[in-house]
């Protein structure tokens, strides 16, 4: 079975639109979280996440968008984008994102936004953060979002792999990051795909979403 595994989606639909056309191979589609929040096209991701079937779980924007996550310790950017999202959302979308799961469990792995202790807050940056994960891990597997950063971690046997994100890259690459697994051969590797950055960019200015958000997408921080 080949998964094409995707996270941080975060309303960008051009970087979206680019990576699912990528992702054509895949007999399934996984994602790791947070579809809204950032970007200007949430519902249009939806949509699109909807109508391939991808399986996703929820992100901490995902659940922050339709109210069930507090978000004081968001900052103040974040913050905004995520109170104009919850204003766009129809209410086929919010009931989608109100009903996503925090776990998925498959047959070759474990999908979670950030860490199994911790679904929706806690970082895998490296090796410590994930060791109490690893620990819990039913599969030798699985894939996370969250921190936006690309990254395999391996310990004992098993494995903790992050694509990357599709909508809001940070490690400095502003091409969209995902990944494809072929869970015949236990293999994955890491995609970037370049996408009309500048398009979106004139989105958000439109929106009036913030300016910090609408330049970090060109820098991919
Ligand atoms: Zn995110």
């Amino acid at each position: 079975m080949l998964y094409g595994i995707i996270a941080d989606i975060h309303g960008n639909l051009e970087a979206l639109d680019v990576v699912l056309r990528e992702l054509r191979p895949a007999d399934r589609l996984i994602c790791a979280g947070d579809i809204v929040g950032y970007g200007p096209n949430p519902n249009e991701c939806l949509q699109l996440i909807r109508g391939r079937n991808v399986q996703a779980i929820a992100g901490n924007h995902d659940k922050a968008a339709v109210g069930l996550m507090d978000t004081s310790r968001f900052n103040d950017s974040a913050r905004r984008a995520i109170e104009w999202t919850g204003d766009q959302l129809t209410q086929a979308n919010r009931k989608y994102l109100t009903d996503l799961p925090l776990l998925l469990e498959s047959p070759d792995f474990q999908v979670v936004h950030g860490s199994l202790r911790s679904p929706l807050d806690e970082y895998i940056f490296g090796l410590q953060a994930a060791s109490p994960t690893f620990e819990i891990m039913s599969k030798d597997l699985l894939f996370v979002g969250h921190t936006h950063v690309p990254l395999r971690l391996k310990e004992k046997g098993k494995e903790i792999i992050n694509p990357g994100a599709v909508g809001q890259p940070r490690d400095g690459d502003p091409r969209a990051s995902f990944g494809l697994y072929d869970s015949g051969k236990r293999s994955f590797i890491f995609r970037r795909v370049e996408y009309n950055v500048a398009a979106v960019q004139e989105k958000m200015r439109i929106a009036g979403l913030p300016a910090s958000l609408i330049e970090r997408l060109r820098a991919g921080v």
